[in-house]
């Protein structure tokens, strides 16, 4: 269920209104606001609070994001592999990816300081991770992170050997031990352990 609030604020010794929109669904961006609306901090200025489904939600603040993704056709050629095939379907999609889950989980901004939800709501598992204009990689420190890495780090989580991880993706031993090598390297860290804590503590694995 997705659902769009729109407060309607009044800024204190300015006679104009300003619009505030928030995204509030599962699986779906708060961080999504349309070019023209601005944050207004001082909640006693509220005046007005709709909410509204999404298929309710005002043309007006829609129009943006379905110009934006118009122009990217890369992106729609994406969003067509993976089943959506109109700009309309494709939208949520594109949403989703571009501006992440509102699941209460932190995302990450590349320090891991946000509790903002800035990237894919579906991270580590989405289609189209990695993929420019769409759906951005998981970071940490600014360090690029792929789904297979984060699969990887999560089997070291659930105790599985490198034996059993190489089974369990039908990989060679070497491969997988190489995988992991580097995103030890990327991060200079010498051991598991202290991998599967740092990605723990980015909340990319539990
Ligand atoms: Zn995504």
């Amino acid at each position: 269920m997705i659902k769009v609030e729109i407060n309607y604020r009044r800024i204190q010794n300015q006679d104009r209104l300003t619009v505030i929109v928030n995204f509030d669904y599962d699986d779906y961006p708060t961080a999504l606001l349309p070019p023209f609306v601005k944050h207004i901090k001082n909640k006693e200025d509220i005046i007005l609070s709709t909410r509204f489904e999404y298929h309710e939600c005002p043309a007006e603040f829609l129009t943006p994001f379905i110009e934006e993704l118009y122009l990217k056709v890369a992106v729609q050629e994406e969003l067509k592999r993976r089943g959506f095939s109109t700009i309309t379907e494709m939208l949520p999609e594109y949403l989703k990816c571009l501006y992440g889950g509102n699941d209460n989980i932190n995302d990450f901004n590349g320090n891991h300081t946000t509790s903002d939800y800035c990237h894919c709501g579906q991270r580590g598992h989405c289609p189209s991770e990695g993929f420019k204009g769409l759906c951005s990689f998981a970071k940490i420190d600014g360090i690029h992170i792929s789904p297979v890495e984060i699969q990887l780090v999560q089997g070291l989580a659930n105790d599985q050997i490198y034996k059993e991880l190489a089974n369990n993706r039908g990989r060679k031993f070497n491969t997988i031990n190489t995988q992991l090598r580097k995103v030890r390297e990327k991060f200079r860290i010498l051991r598991s352990p202290a991998l599967v804590k740092l990605f723990l503590s980015a909340g990319l694995i539990n």
